[in-house]
């Protein structure tokens, strides 16, 4: 069955009480109680193993996040010894741990400009929203609390706590759940690409940047706090924007005195190449910088932000005295053994040159992508080093459709079938493989995605569903 429903044989009792128990995030509601779930139970390399013991190439890195692969016996080890020495304790106030303390010097070490200071989280979303929560703190010091509009934009995705929601901007994910409205808005989305666009990166570029100084105009600059951007939007179906957009919106935020924030919790960690993109990558130092997921590889949940040593100060310079408190934080901020574990992360990224293997293989991937735009039901391919994402069609209608997304559907379920894991989004197929994969392993994935896009082009053909 390629519709979606998974096969028998992986119908065991683990996919039975899932469907009882379960809510899973992102869940199709409309689904919920079916037994459909993948359950996975091993890993090793790149791959992983199901409850029925299929094995499967793992091209979504786990969710963009385990990037030195599965089974490192490196980041295992150094789990176990953290657990054992030291499992928890408060990060509360005046107290922190070792691995803690080491993590926030690595990252500042390896941080573009003056992001020296850390304040750590338990994810991706709550970094996001201490680095908002920073934003407002940093105006309200200075005497300027209606400085507290924040600037995101339309496919954005920053997460899924009620800030994080509602910065994202990707308009399927708007549901019935409630979202801040009043003070945060969506600048246009800035995906650029030559292959389907009609006007040039040249004049999408005029427009994307007199849109934000239009919108600053019309809120107010002395109310705009933030501006919050991924180098390249990820979840939103990899939209990478035009040449030197990210130099202007910069540009735009120091005129106004507005605080840019770069959300680098996909692009960090070496899936462009680097540890950090938005510098070496995209020519900026953001005041805020977010990162998580491939900072521990995913072995362990762990967020952090980082913040310039200009708002640290400005921070301190301008807190109450009456409340001199930075009442920001979690249980599990700092978690000694995911910092233990994100410490052995960057060892291994180190000596094994991760970052460089990504910049080797990291075209060969795209280039080899691109291959894929001869199926007819491709519309375009899109991506940047170890993040990619094929947007299927039904040929002559564009965009995320029903049909769209249905043939989509289809070429996932045959990837499955044929032992690839690429990610399903509305038409989208998406790709964020660990960051550790051969030539071998790229030709693998393609030929069946190739293989996916011709079964499904001839269903298409024959009338047999989409
Ligand atoms: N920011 C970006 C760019 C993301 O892609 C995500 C998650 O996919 C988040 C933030 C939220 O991270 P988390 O799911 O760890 O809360």
């Amino acid at each position: 069955d390629v519709t979606g429903n998974r096969s028998d044989g992986r119908k065991g009792d683990l996919v039975a009480t899932d469907a009882r128990h379960v809510l899973h995030p992102w869940a199709d509601l409309s689904a919920l109680g079916r037994p459909e779930s993948l359950i996975v139970c091993e890993a090793d390399g790149v791959e992983v193993v199901d409850s029925s013991g299929r094995r499967y190439l793992d091209a979504i890195g786990g969710m963009w996040c385990v990037t030195v692969g599965y089974g490192r016996r490196e980041l295992v080890d150094a789990m176990r010894a953290q657990a054992q020495k030291m499992p928890y304790f408060t990060p509360f106030g005046d107290i922190s741990n070792a691995p803690a303390t080491e993590l926030a010097a690595t990252l500042a070490a390896l941080a573009p400009g003056d992001l020296n200071r850390v304040h750590f989280t338990t994810c991706g979303s709550t970094a996001v929203e201490s680095a908002v929560r920073i934003a407002h703190l940093y105006f309200a010091s200075r005497g300027m609390p209606e400085k507290r509009h924040v600037l995101s934009r339309v496919d954005a995705y920053h997460g899924s706590t009620f800030l994080a929601a509602s910065l994202s901007g990707k308009e399927a994910d708007r549901t019935r759940f409630q979202y801040e409205s009043r003070w945060v808005h969506h600048l246009a989305s800035p995906g650029y690409d030559p292959d389907t666009s009609s006007v040039s990166a040249d004049q999408r570029l005029r427009e994307l940047v007199e849109g934000m100084k239009r919108t600053i105009t019309e809120i107010g600059p002395e109310k705009v706090a933030c501006f919050i951007a991924e180098p390249i939007l990820a979840s939103g179906g990899v939209l990478v924007p035009p040449p030197g957009y990210h130099e202007a919106t910069r540009e735009l935020c120091r005129r106004y005195d507005i605080l840019y924030i770069s959300d680098e919790v996909v692009s960090g960690f070496g899936r462009l190449g680097h540890f950090f993109a938005s510098e070496v990558r995209f020519g900026i130092v953001p005041d805020l910088l977010v990162t998580a997921k491939g900072l521990t590889s995913g072995y362990q949940p762990l967020g952090a932000v980082l913040i310039s040593d200009r708002i640290a100060d400005s921070l301190v310079a301008g807190a109450d005295p009456a409340k001199p408190v930075f009442s920001n934080g979690f249980t599990y901020s700092g978690h000694p053994v995911a910092c233990a574990t994100a410490l052995a992360n960057i060892d291994v990224m180190e000596r094994d040159d991760i970052c460089g293997h990504v910049r080797d293989v990291g075209p060969y991937f795209i280039d080899r992508l691109r291959e894929l735009r001869t199926s007819p039901i491709v519309y375009a391919v899109r991506g940047d080093h170890l993040m990619a994402c094929v947007e299927c069609q039904v040929p002559g209608e564009v965009g995320p459709t029903p049909r769209n997304q249905a043939l989509a559907q289809r070429v996932d379920a045959y990837c499955e079938e044929a032992g690839l894991l690429v990610r399903p989004y509305e038409n989208l197929c998406i790709l964020s493989p660990p960051l550790v994969i051969t030539r071998a392993d790229i030709d693998r994935i393609v030929n069946i995605l190739a293989d996916a896009l011709a079964r499904a082009e001839q269903d298409l053909r024959a009338g047999r569903g989409c």
